[in-house]
């Protein structure tokens, strides 16, 4: 069992981590922002909330997140292991997932923490672009699909993220640093942290990863 949490900055690689992982050990990837944006598509209630928070590059209120986790874990495809990406993002929402897990007689298995310089980040987010299908992450510069526009996995088509505009960029690293950073410290000293350099390339950060993750179980 690998319950597994991608922790990081926006724009270290979680998202692009998540799917190298996922092709791996077959384990459902739990994106909340992706949840979120596809709420927002859809005009659902939780949409319509969600957006404001998502355009100003502020949080969701915890509450409302916890709730669509939860509900999503006690899902049966997570019963055998999951990878959650972008949650937690804030310490009362570690201390809810501890909670939960706990009360299923589960923990986290590895927090897997990715470090990047907040320049790199800049230039990450505001060249990055995602599939509207299947959300396949790319990178104008570091990891362009094969045809112009078009995503490689499901032809769907490549866009950019309107949060990912310089000024919402330089927001959303400000709400990681004074929100989310604090987890790195709650998870070390749980024993669960293990910390990646995240300026490497793609796949060396993922066979770091895969080594670290074989490594803990024996
Ligand atoms: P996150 O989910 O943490 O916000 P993403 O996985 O979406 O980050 O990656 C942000 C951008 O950086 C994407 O455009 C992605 O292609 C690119 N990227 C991810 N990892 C690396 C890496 N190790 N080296 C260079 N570019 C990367
Ligand atoms: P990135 O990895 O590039 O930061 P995400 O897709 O993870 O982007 O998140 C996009 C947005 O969705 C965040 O800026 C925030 O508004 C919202 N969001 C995602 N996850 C959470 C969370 N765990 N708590 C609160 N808000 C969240
Ligand atoms: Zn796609």
């Amino acid at each position: 069992m690998l319950n597994l949490i991608l922790l990081g900055p926006p724009g270290a690689g979680k998202g692009t981590q998540a799917e190298l992982l996922v092709e791996r050990f077959h384990l459902p990837h739990i994106s909340t922002g992706d949840i979120f944006r596809a709420a927002i598509k859809e005009g659902s209630p939780l949409g319509q909330k969600a957006k404001v928070f998502l355009d100003a590059g502020k949080l969701v209120p915890d509450d409302i997140v916890v709730g669509i986790v939860e509900e999503r874990l006690s899902q049966p495809d997570c019963q055998e292991g999951f990878i959650l990406d972008g949650f937690p993002r804030t310490i009362p929402q570690a201390e809810m997932l501890d909670r939960y897990l706990a009360g299923a007689d589960r923990q986290i298995t590895a927090v897997i923490n990715i470090d990047v310089d907040f320049e790199v980040l800049i230039r990450r987010l505001t060249g990055r672009r995602v599939c509207r299908n299947c959300q396949a992450v790319y990178h104008i510069v570091n990891k362009p699909s094969q045809k112009s526009g078009v995503c490689d996995h499901c032809g769907g088509e490549i866009y950019q993220r309107q949060d990912d505009a310089e000024e919402t960029v330089r927001k959303r690293l400000e709400v990681y640093r004074d929100q989310t950073a604090p987890l790195i410290a709650y998870y070390r000293e749980r024993g669960k942290l293990k910390t990646f350099n995240g300026e490497e390339p793609i796949q060396v950060v993922f066979d770091q990863i895969c080594l670290a993750l074989e490594e803990q179980n024996g």
